[in-house]
């Protein structure tokens, strides 16, 4: 615990916040509105832990929502992004660095042609129109719960910061916008048989999270990806894999490592972010070059970033991903084992009713649904969700930093050591008492 002289407080902070910015917040995802309290102001962050403005440490697992699989300041990051910034901040020119990192995308998964952009809502969007532009359709197809950003054809049913207000969708998307996105229950065959059976002429593309994390984490049921992979053939639509949060995290081949590696196919067009920016806005679309070449200004579908593939994000997107080997993805998964472990072992030493969902290194907890566990939105929404905020009160007090919503995946990184651990470890019998008395 750091010992300096706080200049400020937690409080006074989002108070002078909220005088500029909506809610005090840059991101609906860091208020605090689920679970009460003030959110909290970091100064800097290390390793596994981030640093309030009043000095407090905690374990993080948050880890900027999934980017932070090496952990905070990394040396190798540090270095490329510094040497990086010494060359020049933008030159809005192409540089060698976005090749590099295109070339260890491709060397990592099966994709010719990687386009970056700097947020997953873009990568998404643009990933939407080049499915449109390549089949001549409009409609797309999307699941309840699933975020994929915050364009407006997919904030319909969200999942992540929509669920956590408990919203069905956003004001100021028009009609026409909503009515070109179907929205189907996860894992249910049936519902997308039935969609492909009425429209399937106008269906241009499904889009999936390839695991879903942002209802909190549900599993594909076995063979599900691989029926997306399927019924999207059979109907001449494309498979749009939205691997943004999971893409080199869940996996050292992210989600597809789970279920499109082993069982030998691919989606039409990749969407990844988080990880290959190593903490810096980047995120890209991908896929073959039959497909992606349709992209100005090979082709007729437009996109453009004034600072897409940006040096200084490149070289930190490269140093990210070129440090991830296995010894990497081995300690990501001891840490993410020993906290979800940890986490079960108090849950049912209190005999709160739980289930646990996972995705490779990815794990969230819901509480109340031992029966059937969370398969859909609706499982997802119809948990007890009161009692994630004091379990998340106490947590912070124990110097734990969760997610501020049960809706969200818990992420860990390869720099939660045993005394990180040991903390998390420490605040969970108090968390689960307080979660079982609410
Ligand atoms: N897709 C998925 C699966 C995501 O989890 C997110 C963000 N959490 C996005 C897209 C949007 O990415 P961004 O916040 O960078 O726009």
């Amino acid at each position: 615990m750091s010992t300096r002289t706080p200049r400020t407080t937690n409080a006074a902070a989002f108070a002078a916040a909220q005088t500029v910015i909506p809610g005090g917040v840059d991101s609906p995802v860091r208020a605090f509105g689920s679970v009460g309290g003030t959110p909290r102001f970091m100064e800097r962050a290390q390793g596994p832990y981030l640093y309030d403005v009043e000095g407090r440490e905690y374990v993080d697992l948050v880890c900027s929502w999934g980017p932070m699989l090496l952990g905070h300041g990394h040396p190798a990051v540090v270095e490329a992004v510094h040497a990086a910034v010494d060359r020049g901040l933008s030159f809005g020119t192409s540089t060698e660095s976005e090749t590099a990192l295109a070339e260890l995308i491709a060397s990592k998964v099966p994709v010719e042609r990687v386009r970056f952009v700097s947020t997953g809502t873009e990568a998404t969007m643009t990933a939407l129109r080049l499915a449109r532009g390549v089949t001549g359709r409009n409609l797309i197809v999307k699941f309840a719960g699933c975020y994929h950003g915050h364009s407006d054809g997919l904030l319909a049913a969200a999942g992540s910061g929509v669920a956590t207000a408990a919203l069905p969708g956003s004001a100021g998307v028009t009609e026409a916008a909503a009515s070109e996105t179907l929205v189907v229950t996860y894992n249910s065959r049936e519902e997308l048989e039935k969609a492909f059976a009425e429209r399937g002429s106008e269906i241009a593309a499904v889009i999936t999270e390839a695991v879903p994390c942002n209802m909190g984490v549900v599993e594909p049921q076995d063979g599900f990806n691989a029926f997306l992979r399927e019924i999207t053939q059979r109907h001449g639509a494309l498979l749009i894999w939205d691997e943004v949060l999971t893409g080199f995290r869940a996996t050292s081949r992210g989600a597809w490592g789970l279920s499109g590696e082993p069982e030998g196919w691919t989606p039409d067009i990749w969407c990844f972010g988080k990880v290959i920016g190593g903490g810096m806005p980047v995120a890209a679309l991908a896929g073959s070059a039959a497909i992606m070449d349709h992209l100005a200004p090979l082709g007729p579908v437009y996109q453009a970033g004034t600072l897409s593939g940006n040096p200084v994000a490149m070289a930190a997107g490269y140093a990210t991903l070129s440090s991830a080997d296995d010894a990497v993805y081995a300690a990501v998964q001891r840490a993410s084992d020993a906290v979800r472990e940890g986490l079960v072992a108090a849950l049912d030493a209190e005999g709160v009713d739980h289930s646990i969902q996972r995705a490779g290194t990815l794990f969230s907890v819901a509480f109340g649904t031992s029966k059937g566990g969370v398969k859909d939105y609706a499982d997802a929404q119809g948990q007890e969700v009161f009692r994630y905020a004091p379990f998340f009160q106490s947590m912070l007090e124990s110097g734990v930093y969760l997610p501020p919503s049960v809706f969200e995946a818990w992420f860990v990184s390869a720099a939660h050591d045993d005394a990180a651990i040991g903390t998390v470890l420490e605040a969970l019998p108090g968390a689960v008492r307080a979660a079982a008395a609410a």
